[in-house]
């Protein structure tokens, strides 16, 4: 239980919410195994983060920049989208509630979702989710992929083929998958705990993220980090099949489950029908620490785009970066026109092709105009 640290610790832990302040302020990741602005002893200028990340983007080259090169590697190959959501989709904001996505993000992530399969994966609840993004044309999961919306798993029938609910359209046919229902009970126990034992401390958002609790400390003095951590800690040790995990100025009080956004992302995967599909190329798109399992599980696929949103070098299992939300939207949006512009001219050569047949070389005539 515990941070993901030496719970004995507690300088640690208090270096860590002071870490994430730092964060916050300068957008530095407390993952950077390089020196960090919060050592004392080191006193970075703003031209060293400069020279850091032009050679940390050297491994984790822009998916701008690298576009062409992507989309060549990915032609024949089924592309599926899964995007996080705050950081990715919507800025992050000192109010939880209001972190939404501005309406060009929503329009490029509807144009992207009708040419692949897309799905949003969030730490927030499903319902939260859906509430931001607004489209039906996208998959759901919240809670870190603890709450799914998805097909139904496949089943093998003694013909050896895999069957799904057919005859049913697709939002029919969607069931949800919640591996953490069994801790339900616990978890409301927990947020009314938690709630009651941080309504002194000024600043402090409890969310109900439904298969998980968020206590957001964006807002939270400095001076009362260390109140917060205790008292936070005092009601996540009274349940030992719960631990605390760390994102951006945010604790989360989780299941102990082996479930992550990686596994998220392989169910569905198998639920859409390509776990066993060699041709499959995910793309995955996040800023965060849990993201990270999203990404490590691309990886061992072999296949796949893993795309890190930050503007900062940090420890990373992605491939390829972009700096913020805006990078977000262009690079969907440029994934958008390559397809539909690829649908195009096929659509263009078959069109040829018949005025062709009907106007012998009279049809060359057509490309002209
Ligand atoms: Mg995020």
């Amino acid at each position: 239980m515990g941070l993901q640290r030496s719970p004995s610790s507690k300088q640690k832990v208090r270096s860590f919410l002071k870490a994430a302040k730092d964060e916050n302020k300068s957008d530095l990741s407390t993952d950077m195994r390089t020196p960090h602005l919060s050592d004392p002893c080191i006193n970075i200028e703003p031209i060293s983060l400069d020279l850091s990340y032009n050679s940390w983007v050297v491994d984790h080259p822009s998916a701008l920049g690298s576009f062409d090169r992507m989309m060549k590697a990915a032609k024949g190959k089924r592309m599926v989208v899964f995007l996080d959501y705050d950081g990715t989709l919507s800025p992050i904001v000192d109010n939880p509630d209001r972190a939404f996505m501005s309406d060009e993000m929503r329009a490029a992530v509807l144009e992207v979702a009708k040419y692949f399969p897309t799905a949003i994966i969030s730490g927030r609840s499903r319902a939260k989710v859906k509430e931001f993004v607004k489209l039906s044309n996208v998959y759901y999961a919240g809670s870190h992929g603890m709450d799914i919306m998805a097909p139904p798993r496949r089943v093998k029938s003694t013909d050896g083929k895999h069957h799904t609910a057919a005859g049913l359209d697709r939002k029919e046919s969607e069931v949800p998958f919640q591996p953490a229902k069994k801790f339900l009970p616990a978890i409301q126990e927990i947020l009314t705990k938690l709630e009651e034992k941080t309504k002194a401390i000024q600043g402090v958002r409890i969310e109900d993220n439904s298969f998980c609790v968020s206590v957001h400390f964006r807002q939270v003095r400095e001076e009362d980090y260390d109140l917060l951590e205790e008292r936070v800690k005092s009601v996540v040790e009274s349940y030992p099949e719960f631990h605390l995990t760390e994102g951006k100025m945010v604790l989360e009080v989780r299941p102990s489950i082996t479930w992550n956004k990686g596994h998220a992302l392989e169910y569905l995967l198998e639920t859409l029908g390509f776990s066993n599909s060699s041709d499959v190329l995910p793309v995955y798109i996040g800023d965060d620490r849990t993201d990270e399992d999203a990404f490590k599980v691309i990886r061992s696929r072999g296949q796949g785009y893993p795309i890190i949103v930050s503007s900062n070098p940090k420890d990373t299992s992605a491939l390829f970066s972009l700096q913020d939300p805006s990078e977000v939207l262009t690079f969907l949006s440029r994934l958008a026109r390559w397809k539909n512009l690829g649908l195009g001219s096929r659509r263009k050569k078959r069109k040829l092709g018949f005025l062709c047949i009907n106007y012998g070389k009279e049809g060359s005539i057509y490309v002209d105009k």
